[in-house]
């Protein structure tokens, strides 16, 4: 462990993999009590659940798909009985579905919506309550630079991220009273399972758009949640870590 542990419950979206598996080991090994959400991937929220507590933290891997207000009841029903409140929100877990407006069909626009969006509405809702009780909470959401500048084919994935955007900032001014702060960051070009399915081409171009030029790391995203959840003077923000690729 790198610090002592706080009495802080982190609930992170979509933990089990690329940047939300960062996030939960990052937290993790500065002393929270992470719950690791994930969908499918058990084996790979097993995983960092037992680095974080193999370092002597505390860490927990719960199922359910956030895109569904019943699955996140259950959820939260779960982390309630066993664990206590979520002070910290970490809206991270996302999809695309890719294609020009054009082929886009209804399925794909709304998988992207419900998953990416939806999704904060629920656990929000659910998490909310307690934070402006305690008065104290922490709201990441994981938003991304398409949702600031677009992106061919992603129309909506770019309206889900913007979306996000807004969400923070409205909700961010109705609970700055109440010790609670609510923020986004927005990620550029990450090397996760996400970016890597992106063909070679295509990724090559990206990069060599991008003023470090390279990809992003996980963790780099996960020093800025840190940050963020440190801060009581930051809010309704987004914080762009995009190695410069949108200024
Ligand atoms: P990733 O490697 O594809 O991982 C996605 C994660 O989300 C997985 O843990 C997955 O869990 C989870 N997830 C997906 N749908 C879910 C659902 N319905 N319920 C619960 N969990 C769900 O993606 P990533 O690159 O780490 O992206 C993480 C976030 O950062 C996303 O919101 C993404 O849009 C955003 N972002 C990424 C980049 C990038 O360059 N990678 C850039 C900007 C923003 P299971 O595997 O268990 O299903």
């Amino acid at each position: 462990m790198t610090s002592e542990k706080t009495n802080r419950n982190v609930l992170v979206t979509g933990g089990s993999r690329g940047i939300g598996a960062a996030i939960s080991l990052e937290l993790g090994l500065a002393g929270y009590f992470v719950i690791v959400n994930y969908n499918h991937s058990i084996s790979e929220a097993e995983n960092i659940v037992k680095q974080i507590i193999d370092n002597g933290g505390q860490a927990v891997a719960l199922q359910a798909n956030i895109s569904k207000a019943d699955e996140t009841e259950r959820l939260f029903n779960e982390i309630n009985a066993s664990i206590g409140t979520v002070d910290v929100l970490i809206n991270n877990a996302g999809i695309t579905r890719d294609k020009s407006f054009k082929k886009m069909n209804l399925e794909e626009w709304e998988a992207v919506i419900d998953t990416n969006l939806s999704s904060v509405f629920n656990t929000t809702k659910l998490a909310l309550p307690a934070m402006l009780d305690q008065k104290y909470g922490r709201i990441i959401n994981i938003s991304s630079v398409i949702g600031q500048s677009g992106g061919f084919g992603q129309t909506n994935y770019a309206a889900a991220k913007a979306g996000l955007i807004g969400f923070s900032k409205s909700l961010a001014l109705e609970t700055a009273k109440s010790g609670i702060t609510v923020n986004t960051i927005c990620p550029g070009f990450i090397g996760t399972d996400m970016v890597n399915a992106m063909p070679e081409e295509v990724l090559n171009s990206i990069i060599s758009k991008i003023p470090v030029n390279r990809l992003g790391l996980p963790s780099d995203i996960a020093k800025g949640v840190k940050f963020l959840i440190e801060s009581s003077y930051m809010t309704g923000q987004s914080l762009n870590i995009n190695g410069g690729l949108y200024m």
